[in-house]
């Protein structure tokens, strides 16, 4: 989908920003809603792991009561987030987490939510991933990791626009969101052992994991 963009130094995060706030920008609202109807948690801790400029946590806090952290590895992208937290006046609410997910700097139990958007096809090691994603969930707490574009309508979109710019977008799509990778990434959850779902339906491919109470 966006290995075009596979390096996360200044100038990938510049476009990804870029992109995000053009082609993709009606995606982050309707998933938004749909992470806050489908997992039911609207207040409390929410990370976004991945969160690269921003656009997701930006869309769940302004929907949501929810506190938002971001977590990325890159620098220039948690960089771009801030200046994107402070344009949408939500300084307040989204605080920045320089971190990798295969070592997130947070507690056990410390976000009720855990999102995650186009990130996890970037992951070396899944199952500690993973791991960690529980190991932060608060029990109760449920997770929505995956990659998708919300409807049908704007992914079909999307596909048109970003084909014109390049003509193997579709095949990048279609490697992180298809079959394949669908099934490995269900391999890796079901040799974890952890309780967990799938939604895979014309929103994306989600995991929705949940710790009990
Ligand atoms: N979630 C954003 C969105 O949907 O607009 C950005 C998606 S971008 C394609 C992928 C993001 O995942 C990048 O910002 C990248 O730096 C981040 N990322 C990749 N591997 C990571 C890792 N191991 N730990 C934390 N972040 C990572």
């Amino acid at each position: 989908m966006e290995q075009e963009m596979g390096r996360f130094d200044r100038e990938g995060a510049e476009r990804m920003d870029r992109i995000a706030k053009t082609a993709f920008a009606p995606v982050y609202p309707v998933i938004a809603e749909q992470i806050l109807d489908r997992c039911g948690i609207r207040s409390g801790r929410c990370l976004d792991v991945g969160s690269g400029p921003g656009s997701l946590g930006i869309a769940l806090a302004q929907a949501s009561d929810l506190a938002v952290t971001l977590l990325d590895s890159s620098p220039d992208m948690l960089e771009i987030a801030r200046g994107n937290i402070r344009t949408a006046g939500l300084s307040g609410r989204i605080s920045l987490l320089a971190g990798d997910v295969h070592d997130i700097p947070l507690p056990p139990d410390s976000a009720d939510l855990v999102v995650s958007r186009g990130s996890v096809f970037f992951w070396e090691d899944l199952a500690r991933a993973f791991s960690e994603i529980y190991r932060v969930l608060a029990p109760g707490g449920k997770t929505y990791i995956g990659g998708g574009f919300g409807t049908a309508e704007l992914r079909d979109a999307i596909a048109a626009t970003m084909t014109k710019k390049n003509p193997d977008w579709k095949s990048f799509r279609d490697r992180n969101l298809g079959p394949d990778n669908r099934a490995r990434i269900a391999g890796v959850l079901a040799g974890l052992g952890l309780p967990h779902r799938f939604i895979s339906d014309d929103s994306g491919f989600w995991i929705v994991m949940e710790k009990g109470e």
